[in-house]
């Protein structure tokens, strides 16, 4: 594996071998299993393979935890080079904004609910840097993790706005056993706060079971959720209940429906998403007793 830190080392070589197909996996670094299983798609797909790891000051707002990042290069390293990353591209800061800099990528509607009313700079700020990073590496397709659901979305739109001939796959939320969407951010989280976080997911495991006993009402479901999960969380940003296309608002839940979730657990704020299916496709993670059905013990239904 080769370290490129010079953008224009990393778009020389990319320029040489586009034609060949060039994977693409753009990462903040901080890496784990969600991030790695893009990695293992990308490098099944394509006969090039390149990760690059850059925390991206632009996508943070003011007091957000830019500073506190988790950086943990020589591991990130050696975990990308045990999956056979053919290239590592490493900027800086510096490198990615020099002096002057002054574009921006403004993804307008699809940017403005969840997450973007929240954290107003941040999509343009994501916009921004992918496409530069699609410009520097020259991929023919580019994996992101369907746990950002939002920013898949957005980049999505992105790159058919602006006509970069790249493919764009969206890859399932990686869990951790107990059911918590695997984050970078989860590092942050004390003991105690990492016990309750699994609580996020099963709310929505919640929800769904909710919407399998006939609750198809958006505002009911997202009131079931948050009253789930209000004890045990610090804030809740949003429940939202959306098009999984146009991030629109349902009132109803329609065939297939997006669940988001921003939440702080402590102080440190997680987001997480499922389909809500209807009628009810997948399997819960943690069986829920259904309602006028009790489980015993034992696991039988009485
Ligand atoms: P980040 O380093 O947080 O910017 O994430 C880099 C890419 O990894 C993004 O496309 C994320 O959506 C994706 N990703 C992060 N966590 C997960 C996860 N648990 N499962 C799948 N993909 C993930």
């Amino acid at each position: 594996m080769k370290i490129i830190t010079r953008i224009s080392q990393m778009q020389r070589w990319a320029l040489k071998h586009r034609s060949q197909g060039i994977g693409f996996v753009p990462t903040m670094g901080a890496l784990h299993d969600g991030h790695l299983s893009l990695v293992r798609a990308c490098r099944k797909e394509n006969r090039f393979c390149v990760a690059s790891i850059f925390v991206n000051p632009s996508q943070f707002g003011p007091g957000e935890d830019l500073k506190n990042y988790p950086r943990t290069f020589s591991a990130d390293k050696a975990l990308l080079l045990k999956e056979k990353v053919d290239i590592l591209f490493y900027p800086g800061a510096r490198e990615m904004y020099p002096d002057g800099f002054q574009t921006e990528v403004r993804v307008k509607e699809l940017a403005h609910g969840l997450c973007g009313a929240c954290r107003p700079v941040h999509f343009t700020g994501v916009a921004a840097v992918v496409a530069k990073l699609f410009n520097i590496v020259q991929p023919s397709r580019a994996y992101f993790g369907a746990k950002d659901y939002q920013q898949a979305v957005v980049i999505k739109r992105m790159a058919q706005d602006l006509n970069f001939p790249i493919g764009i796959r969206v890859l399932d939320t990686v869990r951790e056993k107990d059911g918590l969407a695997m984050s970078s951010r989860n590092k942050y989280l004390s003991r105690p706060e990492r016990m309750k976080a699994p609580l996020i997911y099963l709310s929505m495991l919640y929800a769904q079971e909710l919407l399998r006993d006939g609750i198809k009402d958006a505002r009911k479901l997202k009131e079931a959720v948050g009253e789930f999960l209000r004890p045990f969380v610090a804030k809740i940003d949003y429940i939202e209940l959306v098009c999984p296309e146009n991030l629109r608002p349902v009132a109803t839940i329609g065939r297939v429906s997006l669940l988001a979730i921003a939440c702080y657990i402590g102080k440190t704020r997680l987001i997480d998403n499922i389909t809500l299916t209807l009628p009810a496709g997948r399997q819960a993670f943690f069986p829920l007793p259904r309602r006028g059905r009790e489980v015993r013990g034992d696991g039988e239904g009485t």
